[in-house]
């Protein structure tokens, strides 16, 4: 990362990224290590985007992308903080029958890898500091963009601005950028939230990621580092999220181990829960 962007008023590069979230910040270092230079905006500070509170979700890498992430100098950073889906269980309700997927069935290597968001993101950060040719501004508004035949310009609220051949909108589901360039969507929303919460357990989870189907939607149990603490995400209808979410914590865990069931030992809860509303979102065209 350049330090030295000062308060030029105006820059010039080959991409700009709008967005520094996992999207924006992967494909920013995958650019500028390949030689193409990249500023990266974001309106969150950086530092901001690892605090545990930020986001308490997991991610599933499969293992083609584990691949990619190699590739642009990033699975370094984040390797002794995953852990490899060895088997995949799904299961219907409390059902003893389950599909499984086992790793060995089709090699050496696991099906894929369990790592949290605030682990990948922290690796991010280290990566696009050690990447040359890539710049972050951030905290940063955009409060203007204009398109044309040679590339694309932002305005800053700071009055600076950005021109690029190439702009990439990586601002996340309700992006600002792909609204202004008039990139429709369709889609809809599932009248479902994800419950996500973080857990402890005495028994370990041997790298084996469980979907159980519930009537109010999947229940995943997801193996995280160590073999003691897995990632949940509970599928759970709208009207009744909001009362789950104020259970008080002892409450919150009854209703969470009746759902684990017995086979991950005593549960224990770590850190805040989360809620994110699930939505099918697909839009018209990639680029414009
Ligand atoms: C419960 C749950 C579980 C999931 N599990 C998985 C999984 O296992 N594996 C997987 O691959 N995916 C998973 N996903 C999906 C994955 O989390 C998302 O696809 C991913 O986080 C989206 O990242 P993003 O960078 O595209 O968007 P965001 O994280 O929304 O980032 C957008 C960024 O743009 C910035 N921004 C927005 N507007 C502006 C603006 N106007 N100006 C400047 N900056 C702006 C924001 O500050 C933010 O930093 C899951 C999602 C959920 C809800």
């Amino acid at each position: 990362m350049r330090e030295s962007l000062g308060m030029a008023k105006k820059l010039e590069t080959d991409v700009i990224v709008v967005g520094a979230g996992l999207t924006g910040a992967t494909l920013a270092c995958g650019l500028a290590a390949n030689g193409i230079q990249t500023v990266m905006v974001d309106r969150t500070a950086p530092e901001d985007s690892i605090s545990p509170s930020f986001d308490g979700r997991a991610s599933a890498i499969a293992y083609s992308s584990k691949v990619a992430l190699d590739g642009i100098g990033l699975w370094p950073l984040v390797a002794d903080k995953t852990e490899a889906i060895r088997e995949i269980r799904v299961s219907d309700g409390p059902s003893l029958l389950f599909l499984h997927y086992d790793h060995a069935d089709i090699g050496d290597d696991p099906l894929g890898y369990m790592i949290e968001n605030r682990d990948m993101r922290s690796g991010l950060l280290a990566l696009t500091k050690q990447t040359a040719g890539l710049d972050i501004i951030a905290p940063a508004d955009i409060t203007a963009m204009t398109r044309g035949n040679e590339g694309a310009e932002i305005t800053l609220s700071d009055g600076r601005t950005v021109t690029g051949k190439l702009l990439v909108a990586a601002d996340g589901r309700a992006s600002m950028t792909r609204q202004a360039a008039g990139i429709d969507v369709t889609g809809w929303t599932y009248n479902q939230h994800a419950i996500v919460a973080t857990i402890d357990h005495t028994v370990s989870h041997q790298g084996i990621a469980h979907e159980r189907f519930l009537p109010s939607g999947p229940f995943a149990i997801l193996p995280l580092k160590g073999g003691h603490r897995s990632s949940l995400v509970w599928t759970e209808r709208k009207s009744l999220v909001g009362s789950f979410m104020a259970l008080d914590d002892d409450a919150f865990l009854a209703e969470i181990s009746e759902r684990v069931g017995g086979f991950l030992g005593d549960v224990s809860l770590v850190g805040p829960r989360f809620q994110h509303p699930l939505g099918l979102q697909v839009a018209a065209t990639l680029h414009r």
